[in-house]
């Protein structure tokens, strides 16, 4: 585990977690330096305003766990500009809680990302995910030469700058915006070669990438195998797990078809199985297996897991209650209490 204590400075995020605040914000390399070991959650903009409230009365649970942040998706091809930019300033003024945007290249100019981040730094946003992201389910074909990014790479490299080039509101630390970019502990579709892949990944740390947050596996071995290929090929900033634990059937189903390429292990879909539809059953089945990738990766010196909590609160708080994790703050702690 990281010894790292938290500094004096870990107050800024920690001791105002009750209320919101509009002047917490958080480079994302301080937050691995102070937090130690990282918990943090994932948010889809929601699509009505029941669907919305029910994602604030989830998030008002969550908020006690005192995540190290909280991210908020972009939709297929850019297509929720809007409804994520209104998210993310709503959670930033709502609550204590320090939000990071997920930015695509795909489907924006350079002046439409210029425009994005310009808003985001007024907002006083610290941090961004940045991606190559997909193209919109229904539009396989989709042209991607009026894309002023082709890879995420790029749009780090741009993000990077752009403090540079920002004249307006000041960003909220002087290093600029904090950024994390996505891996794939069992590779990604599109780059089968696997050695490339890593190359690929290098690009973007090399880009400027102050962490990793990975797609979600249900083996511990194929993250394990990932972080040591990174280091092998020399790259050293905190890789953060994502975990999605099985709450159903059709979440399963779900799951296989958006996170293309995961595997699924045999001792899992036996254990799913042996639930014989039972949906409470399936339930906890998937949860206990999400718990115990926890403890295993907390074990193994993670730097992070994020959380895919599809909007509900529930299952990451059982998963936190079986820790023995009250809130995220208690990760740093080293040894038994006496
Ligand atoms: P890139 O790094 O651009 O890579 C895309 C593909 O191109 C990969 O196969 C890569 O190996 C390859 N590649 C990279 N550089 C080169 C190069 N120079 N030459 C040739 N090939 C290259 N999608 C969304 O639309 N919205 C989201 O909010 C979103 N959030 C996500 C969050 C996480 C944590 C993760 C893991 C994924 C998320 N995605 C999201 C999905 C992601 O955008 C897609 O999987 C996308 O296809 C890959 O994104 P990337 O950032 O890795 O892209």
């Amino acid at each position: 585990m990281n010894p790292t204590p938290p500094s004096a400075n870990a107050g800024r995020g920690a001791s105002h977690h009750n209320q919101p605040s509009e002047s917490i914000t958080m480079h994302i390399a301080d937050i691995f330096t102070e937090r130690g070991q990282t918990f943090s959650f994932e948010f889809f903009p929601p699509k009505t305003a029941d669907s919305a409230a029910s994602l604030f009365d989830n998030i008002a649970e969550l908020v006690p766990l005192k995540p190290s942040h909280v991210s908020v998706t972009y939709g297929a091809g850019g297509g929720t500009r809007k409804v994520t930019h209104d998210l993310v300033v709503r959670i930033k003024q709502q609550t204590p809680l320090e939000v990071m945007p997920h930015l695509t290249c795909i489907g924006h100019t350079e002046a439409e990302i210029y425009d994005i981040l310009e808003g985001y730094a007024s907002a006083g946003i610290s941090n961004i995910l940045a991606l190559g992201g997909d193209p919109p389910r229904n539009a396989p074909n989709y042209d991607r030469s009026l894309d002023a990014f082709r890879y995420a790479s790029e749009l780090v490299q741009y993000i990077r700058k752009f403090k540079d080039r920002h004249a307006g509101t000041a960003i909220p630390d002087p290093r600029g915006f904090g950024i994390a970019v996505a891996g794939f502990p069992e590779g990604h579709p599109s780059t089968p070669n696997r050695v490339k892949e890593i190359e690929y990944l290098k690009a973007k740390v090399d880009a400027g990438a102050d962490c990793i947050i990975t797609q979600l596996f249900f083996d511990n071995r194929d993250f394990y195998d990932f972080r040591e290929r990174c280091e092998l090929a020399g790259i050293s900033v905190p890789i953060v797990a994502g975990i999605m634990p099985v709450t159903s059937s059709s979440g399963l189903m779900r799951m296989a078809d958006l996170a293309a390429g995961a595997r699924f292990p045999a001792s899992l879909l036996r254990a799913i199985s042996r639930c014989n539809g039972r949906a409470d059953a399936t339930r906890r089945v998937g949860i206990h297996w999400a718990t115990e990738q926890c403890r295993d990766l907390l074990d193994n010196d993670v730097a992070g897991i994020h959380f895919y909590t599809l909007n509900k609160s529930t299952a990451t708080r059982e998963i936190y209650a079986s820790l023995g994790v009250e809130t995220s703050l208690d990760l740093a702690a080293d040894m038994p209490a006496s």
